[in-house]
């Protein structure tokens, strides 16, 4: 059975670690920063074997080059991003097979935050009951990442590639934003009850010092707005605050991308 170990790195990073719990072997999803994962490591004893890029940006890269220095393995990430040390460059449909751990990723392109963007989305099976996908900056838990280099039509699509996924799937994703993303989720949607129900549940994790990641695509698709444009409440609310009639979900998903934005 795959388990995840969380990482905390920068202000409010996670890096992955994936693993047999009764195995040495290990993957690193996103190192941003090498410190935090070596330390980790080290600390128990883990065998590195492959290192899993979701976009180039540095605080998902940065640790790289350090890792492959004292543990040489291959690196697989993007292969429409620039990005130093990727040795399997990876495109939609793609599977990454890490032998050490006997586990099989689909690759997804979600193009949005950055054009070469891809998700690894591990299914479930006889041994892991849950499916687990690590998203990087795509989908937050509560919110969306932002539109670096891609378009609102384009996130929404890729937003729901990740949403036509089983509802027990876990979200790994790459922030601890969810508190944040949750106040603008409640201003955009008032009376979703299963949402004010998460936003107190997400506060007193918060207070107890307890990361909010992962959370369910189910919990996501009852309470995150980016994955709701096709719910009467959130079209009332984007043409609400457009100030006019939005035709299609990719409007909508637009302006609550854009009203967010105004926001933050
Ligand atoms: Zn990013």
């Amino acid at each position: 059975m795959l388990t995840v170990q969380t990482i905390t790195a920068f202000e409010d990073n996670y890096i992955w670690l994936i693993r047999h719990p009764d195995q040495p072997q290990v993957v690193i999803v996103d190192p941003g920063d090498a410190t935090p994962v070596i330390a980790a490591i080290t600390a128990q004893s883990l065998k590195p074997v492959a290192i899993l890029i979701t976009h180039h940006h540095w605080d998902h890269v940065g640790g790289i080059e350090d890792l492959l220095a004292r543990w040489p393995m291959p690196v697989y990430g993007p292969a429409r991003e620039t990005i130093p040390h990727i040795s399997q460059p990876l495109a939609k449909g793609d599977h990454v097979h890490i032998e050490a751990l006997a586990a099989d990723f689909q690759v997804l392109h979600v193009p949005g935050h950055t054009a070469g963007h891809v998700a690894y989305y591990h299914p479930a099976s006889d041994v892991d009951k849950h499916g687990m996908i690590f998203v990087g900056d795509t989908l937050f838990a509560g919110g969306c990442g932002r539109l670096f280099e891609g378009t609102p039509a384009q996130m929404h699509h890729s937003l729901s590639q990740i949403a036509a996924l089983p509802d027990d799937t876990r979200i790994y994703c790459a922030h601890e934003y969810t508190a944040d993303n949750l106040t603008f989720a409640r201003i955009a949607e008032p009376d979703n009850l299963t949402l004010q129900a998460r936003q107190q549940t997400v506060q007193q994790q918060r207070e107890q010092g307890q990361a909010t990641v992962p959370s369910l695509l189910g919990d996501e698709k009852a309470t995150n707005p980016f994955l709701r444009c096709e719910q009467a409440e959130i079209i009332r609310a984007a043409e609400g605050f457009s100030g006019r009639k939005l035709h299609t979900s990719d409007e909508v998903f637009a302006t609550v991308r854009y009203w967010k934005d105004t926001l933050d």
